[in-house]
């Protein structure tokens, strides 16, 4: 099951994960890697666990704009900081 979940601080966490194998991965094996924001460690999109975290909404923008931008937007963290965070947050 994905996880879709939200931190303590209200931020949303999508996980994403690593794509099966087949053209859909392969896909992806060009795309420059991202890092994490929170450790700084090296994420590939399709192939490392991670999860988007967006900010929760302000309430200042109308919303499909909003939420348009959040989805251009988000953050990357990888698995063992997301987990590290939800996990921390849920106690
Ligand atoms: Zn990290």
């Amino acid at each position: 099951m994905i996880v879709d979940a939200i931190d303590a601080q209200g931020r949303r966490y999508l996980e994403v994960r690593v794509f099966p194998e087949g053209k859909l991965k392969q896909a992806f094996a060009e795309m420059p890697h991202e890092h994490c924001i929170e450790c700084n460690a090296l994420v590939h999109h399709g192939f490392d666990r991670y999860f988007q975290r967006n900010n929760p909404d302000d309430g200042s923008i109308p919303r499909e704009l909003e939420s348009l931008l959040l989805e251009m937007t988000y953050d990357t963290v990888c698995g063992p900081c997301g987990d590290r965070l939800l996990r921390k947050d849920s106690v």
